[in-house]
C-alpha cells in the first residue's frame, strides 16, 4: 500500500530484510495507471492483465448490481473497480485520494462501464454514511459491499506507538464496520446484499512486527462470520478473503535476491496478483455463491494452509 511504515523507515525494526519485507504483507504498493492504462484493462503496473475489448465485457455476470468498494483509488480496489465494471456493475468507488479516483471513474467510463468516485475517509463514519448515500442517488440502491481500504503501520512491539494501533485498526477493521453498519438496512430492507472483506494471510497466521495490522485483520475475519449469521436468513451472504503475497510494484521493487526468497516460501513459486484476487472477489459476489457465507477464501499460492 501507499502508506510508509515503521519497519520500512527502520531497518532494525525487524530480523532482517527478508523479515522486514513480510512485515510489510498487505503494504504492497500498487501503481498509479494512467487513463489509458485502465481503458487498455491494465490493472496495476506492468503486471499481466485480462484482454481489453474496449468496452465492456460480453460476460455480463453484474448487469445493473450497484457495487461499492472501499479504497478504489489504487491496488485491489481498483483492479476490482475495473473487474465489476467490465461485467456491467455500477460501481462506485472511494478513497482519500480524488485525483486517482477520478482517474478510475474516467478510465471506467472510457471503456463504456460505469462508475462514480467518493471521497471518503473510511475511519469516519459520516463520510462512510455520505458514500453509501451518494451510491443510492447515483444507482438508486446497493447490492454489493467490498470492503477492501486498509494501511500498515509496521513496528515491532517495543516501537508500536498508540496512535499507529489505532489508525490501522480503525482503518482496516473499523472501516468495514462503518461501511457495514451505513448498508445493512438497505440490504435487509431489500432482502439481498453480498458483503466482501478483504483480511489477510498475516490475520490468520500472525507477523513479526505486525501486532496492530494482524489484529485489524484477524478482526476481519471473526467480524465476517458473526455478521453471516445475521445476514443468512435474509439475503445476505458475508465472506471474507485473505491475500497472502500480491505482486504490486513495492513488491516488485523488492531486490531480486529478496524476493526470491520470499517466492521460496510460497509453494505456487511466485507472488499474486491484483486480479487475482478481484477474481476471488467477483465469485463471492456471484449468484453462483448464494450459498457461500461466513468463508474465508485463501488465495496465498499455498502459503499458509488450515
Ligand atoms: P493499496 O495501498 O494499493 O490500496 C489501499 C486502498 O485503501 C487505497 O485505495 C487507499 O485509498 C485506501 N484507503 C486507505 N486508507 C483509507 C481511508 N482511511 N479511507 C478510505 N480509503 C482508504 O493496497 P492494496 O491494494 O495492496 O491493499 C488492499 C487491501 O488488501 C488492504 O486491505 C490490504 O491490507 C489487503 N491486503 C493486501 C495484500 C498485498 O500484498 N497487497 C496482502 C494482504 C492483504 P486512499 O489512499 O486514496 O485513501
Amino acid at each position: 500500500m501507499n502508506e510508509p511504515n515503521e519497519a520500512r523507515a527502520s531497518p532494525s525494526a525487524s530480523r532482517g530484510s527478508v523479515s522486514r519485507r513480510a512485515a510489510l504483507i498487505g503494504s504492497a504498493g500498487a501503481a498509479v495507471v494512467g487513463i489509458a492504462g485502465i481503458a487498455a484493462g491494465i490493472g496495476v503496473g506492468s503486471h499481466e492483465v485480462p484482454p481489453a475489448p474496449g468496452t465492456v465485457s460480453s460476460r455480463q455476470r453484474f448487469a445493473n448490481k450497484v457495487v461499492m468498494i472501499t479504497g478504489g483509488t489504487s491496488g485491489i480496489g481498483r483492479v476490482a473497480a475495473i473487474a465489476f465494471a467490465r461485467e456491467g456493475a455500477h460501481v462506485t468507488l472511494c478513497g482519500r485520494r480524488e485525483a486517482l479516483g477520478r482517474e478510475v471513474e474516467r478510465g471506467i467510463g472510457a471503456t463504456g462501464g460505469t462508475a462514480r468516485y467518493f471521497r471518503a475517509d473510511v475511519r469516519v463514519e459520516a463520510d462512510v454514511q455520505r458514500f453509501v448515500e451518494f451510491t443510492a442517488s447515483q444507482f438508486g440502491r446497493l447490492d454489493v459491499a467490498f470492503n477492501n481500504a486498509g494501511i500498515t503501520r509496521d513496528g515491532t512491539m517495543r516501537k508500536m506507538s498508540r496512535v499507529n494501533w489505532d489508525q490501522v485498526l480503525d482503518t482496516n477493521l473499523g472501516g468495514c464496520f462503518n461501511m457495514c453498519k451505513a448498508a445493512w438496512e438497505g440490504m435487509l430492507a431489500r432482502g439481498f446484499g453480498r458483503v466482501v472483506n478483504i483480511g489477510s494471510i498475516n490475520g490468520q497466521a500472525g507477523q513479526y512486527g505486525q501486532v496492530n495490522y494482524a489484529a485489524a485483520k484477524s478482526g476481519i475475519h471473526g467480524f465476517t462470520k458473526a455478521l453471516a449469521q445475521e445476514g443468512a436468513p435474509k439475503g445476505i451472504t458475508v465472506n471474507a478473503i485473505a491475500p497472502g503475497y500480491i505482486d504490486t510494484d513495492m513488491v516488485a521493487a523488492v531486490p531480486p535476491e529478496v524476493l526470491d526468497k520470499i517466492k521460496s516460501r510460497i509453494p505456487v513459486g511466485r507472488l499474486g496478483k491484483a486480479d487475482e484476487i478481484a477474481r476471488g472477489v467477483l465469485f463471492l459476489v456471484a449468484d453462483d455463491a448464494g450459498f457461500v457465507t461466513g468463508s474465508t477464501m485463501s488465495i496465498n499460492g499455498g502459503q499458509h494452509m488450515y
